[in-house]
């Protein structure tokens, strides 16, 4: 497995392997890889020649008061595993290197951008389409694999792509979970032990808005409300940021549930912000 931070020697590295007629794929992470990270990375090993898995704390998709000082890494750790799932290549650049001091280039999917985690987190996605469009340019995969847990980041991409012409197959994978339910994330590792206890509840509660559907109710606002009553019973000192019912692609809010539609919630327990979704199935 090769290990590299230069971003001119990973763009030499695909291009070599683009002459020999092979196929990549590209994982993109900010590392501190957990199970659902690396079923993205099985997943990606079993549709093109070569994997890369990129490992990059994107400085601009956090917001100044956000946590990108003490976002987890552990890159030894994270390296072995790559190894272990079958990865050819680990790009870990720093900042510096995947930014110039005159950087002025942006890319933005406002209209997808502006609610959900986008109204909480302003300039992320912006963050996030800039820096995988640069990770595209390097690479150039064939494939990329995303994690539905960030479902509006899958939308925001898809369009991206699509938009732009990139050229790459994008692929959502599901969402993995800790056995209890809680959709595993690099940052459950800040959640007191009696947090991360209760932190399934967010899950439950995206379950039982399926089974008032499958009941019958399709009133976005009801069923909103049935979410957010649930969570202020099971987890008084979360916070929620909000609970959404959208069309899964333009992520404009629906006012029934009809086929598809997606809820997505975001919740705060204490400094940790824990996202979550599901495909409403009517
Ligand atoms: P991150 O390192 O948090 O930026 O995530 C990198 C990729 O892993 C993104 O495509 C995420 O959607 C995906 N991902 C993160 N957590 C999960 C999970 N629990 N299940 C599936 N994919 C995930």
């Amino acid at each position: 497995m090769d290990h590299l931070a230069d971003p001119l020697l990973l763009r030499q590295h695909c291009q070599s392997w683009r002459a020999q007629g092979l196929t990549i794929a590209l994982v993109p992470t900010m590392g501190f890889l957990h199970a659902g990270h690396l079923s993205l990375l099985d997943h990606a090993r079993t549709l093109a020649d070569k994997l890369v898995l990129s490992i990059f704390v994107n400085p601009t998709q956090f917001g100044p008061n956000e946590d990108l000082e003490r976002y987890p890494r552990d890159l030894p750790r994270d390296l072995s595993l790559a190894e272990e799932h079958g990865v050819d290549l680990v790009f870990a650049p720093e900042p510096q290197a995947m930014y110039q001091p005159d950087h002025a280039t942006w890319v933005t999917v406002p209209e997808l951008a502006k609610g959900l985690c986008g109204a909480a987190r302003p300039g992320h996605f912006r963050g996030v389409c800039t820096v995988v469009a640069k990770l595209f340019g390097l690479v150039r995969p064939d494939w990329a694999v995303f994690g539905q847990k960030d479902w509006q980041q899958l939308a925001i991409i898809r369009r991206m792509v699509r938009d732009l012409e990139l050229g790459v197959t994008i692929v959502g994978r599901p969402i993995f979970r800790e056995p209890g339910g809680l959709a595993m994330s690099s940052r459950n590792v800040y959640l007191m032990p009696q947090e991360r206890a209760q932190a399934p509840a967010i899950r439950q509660g995206l379950e039982l808005v399926q089974a008032a559907v499958n009941g019958g109710e399709l009133d976005a606002a009801r069923l909103g409300l049935m979410f957010r009553a649930y969570l202020a019973e099971k987890l008084p000192e979360a916070r929620l940021d909000y609970v959404e019912l959208v069309h899964p692609e333009s992520l404009v809010p629906v006012a029934r549930v009809g086929a598809p539609t997606l809820l997505a919630v975001a919740v705060f327990m204490g400094r940790v912000r824990l996202i979550d979704n599901i495909l409403l199935e009517v």
